[in-house]
């Protein structure tokens, strides 16, 4: 609505302002036309009598000349007319214009003033000069009352502001059914079009009618139901889509954990035989008092760390949906190593866990442990016995990949560099595509890398590679660090 009425109002002062600057000229105008015909009058009336006028003068001075001009007066009754002079002595007849003024009055350009009688009505006065030889006898006093010129001024103002109101009267009438037909029926749009911008789809909008706005509205309809329905296939694709990855996650992880049970199994194996052993000698009856109560201590703590080993292996297996918390990442880091250490063990290679401050993050411990650990075997596989692995963790100012220009976040970086084979220039490309994969079939899946660059580029991380053929690589997990 601010608008029509904004549109209108702009429109009616406009046309008020015209109005009265036309009334005004147009006042001015007959005014000014008024006054030049009542001058022709006086001219010609002023030629007509001046050469009488000047016998009279001659004849009998300045009494002949007041009588003259008075019978002259009464045969013209539209205007007074008298005979008047700038001489001191003849008061009665003096002039109601300055000397100077007169002075300068030709027949031609006649002096001219307007004046108030005593009542306060509006007079013209016109002076005709009347010379004899080459002096100054008098002038010709034409007096025309304004009266009528008064009038027609009030008539004008008084039709030029009655046009006013009328307007006035209109443009109020114009913004009325301007807000009625225009003004709510666009609030209607306004508001279904900040509902969509919200998400809210619901309702279509309601306009009466078979003009431009009603079309408005139909289209905008049209484009909610289309928003609506495009909304509901990118979320149903995205819900899809999560899901999948969820899935090739869990196949991922359940790959892993073959990987590490066939090393665990081996890990179990040794106190496995303790327990029996120990168990064996309690049964035999052999041992003191004391003997049996140590046997049975040593039974426990191998059950207990038995019992350790087998829960982290369930822990790691288990599908859970992903749930970010803030976290030390060296427990995840930890945890991780300390389920790998048998793997490591069994194929004699050393993995080397580095101290450090707390690493605050908001991580999916699960998740971020899945990633570790499929970097962890793979680094194990591609190290030859007596090699190393260092796993490590700090804090460090980086520009994410994707971005060149932007300034530097704090990440919380995540460290595994191995003495290996290497990554080759050519495999180097494909590291993170799924089912990727240069070993031999039942080794690996090829999924590890791929899942892993999905789990951290949904924590809003990336992971960076490093590698020297022959001589190792290093994966770097960059997380955004938790700023106090
Ligand atoms: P998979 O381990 O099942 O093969 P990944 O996606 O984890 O699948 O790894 C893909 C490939 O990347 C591996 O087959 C291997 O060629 C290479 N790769 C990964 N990590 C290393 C590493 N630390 N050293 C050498 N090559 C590696």
């Amino acid at each position: 609505m601010k608008l029509t009425a904004k549109i209108v109002g702009i429109f009616l002062l406009g046309i008020v302002f015209l109005t009265a600057l036309f009334g005004y000229l147009t006042v001015q105008s007959e005014y000014q036309q008024f006054k030049r015909i009542k001058e022709q009058n006086a001219a010609s009336l002023g030629n007509e009598v001046r050469e009488t006028l000047v016998v009279a003068w001659k004849d009998q001075g300045h009494q002949g000349a007041i009588r003259l001009v008075r019978d002259f007066a009464n045969r013209h009754q539209q205007m007074i007319i008298r005979w008047v002079t700038t001489d001191e002595g003849h008061a009665t007849s003096k002039a109601d214009i300055s000397k100077k003024e007169l002075d300068l009055a030709t027949p031609d350009a006649m002096a001219t003033v307007t004046k108030q009688d005593p009542e306060g009505n509006e007079q013209y006065l016109i002076y005709y000069p009347i010379d004899v030889e080459s002096n100054r006898a008098g002038y010709v006093e034409f007096k025309v009352p304004l009266n009528d010129v008064a009038e027609y001024t009030r008539l004008t103002t008084y039709r030029t502001t009655s046009i006013i109101v009328g307007m006035l009267l209109c443009g109020a009438v114009i913004i009325t059914l301007g807000i009625r037909m225009v003004g709510r029926r666009l609030d209607k749009l306004v508001e279904k079009t900040q509902r969509i911008s919200q998400g809210d789809f619901s309702q279509p909008v309601e306009i009466q009618g078979d003009d431009e706005i009603s079309e408005l509205g139909l289209a905008l309809n049209q484009m909610s139901d289309t928003l609506y329905q495009q909304q509901q296939e990118l979320a149903a694709a995205s819900s899809a889509r999560i899901s999948a990855m969820e899935q090739l996650r869990h196949v991922d992880r359940l790959k892993t954990v073959g990987r590490l049970a066939s090393g665990m199994a081996h890990e179990l194996g040794t106190p496995l035989n303790v327990v029996s052993g120990r168990a064996g000698l309690i049964a035999s009856n052999r041992l003191s008092q004391d003997e049996v109560r140590d046997s049975a201590l040593v039974i426990k703590s191998e059950a207990d760390r038995m019992a350790t080993i087998i829960r982290q292996l369930l822990d790691f297996a288990r599908r859970r949906p992903p749930q970010q918390s803030q976290i030390d990442i060296r427990d995840v880091v930890n945890t991780a190593i300390n389920l790998l250490q048998p793997m490591a063990h069994q194929r004699d290679v050393e993995l080397i866990a580095s101290d450090s401050a707390p690493l605050i993050a908001s991580v999916d411990p699960a998740q971020l442990q899945q990633v570790i650990t499929n970097l962890i075997v793979n680094a194990i596989h591609a190290s030859s016995p007596g090699k190393q692995i260092h796993v490590s963790q700090f804090q460090q100012e980086a520009t994410p990949p994707t971005e060149t220009a932007t300034p530097k976040h704090l990440y919380c970086c995540i460290c595994v560099a191995d003495q290996g084979t290497g990554i080759a220039d050519d495999v180097m490309p494909h590291l993170f595509d799924p089912f990727f994969t240069t070993k031999e079939v039942g080794e690996g899946t090829g999924l590890g890398l791929s899942v892993s660059y999905g789990i951290i580029e949904d924590h809003n991380g990336w992971i960076d590679v490093q590698s020297q053929l022959g001589e190792g690589s290093r994966f770097t997990i960059y997380l955004p660090a938790q700023v106090d």
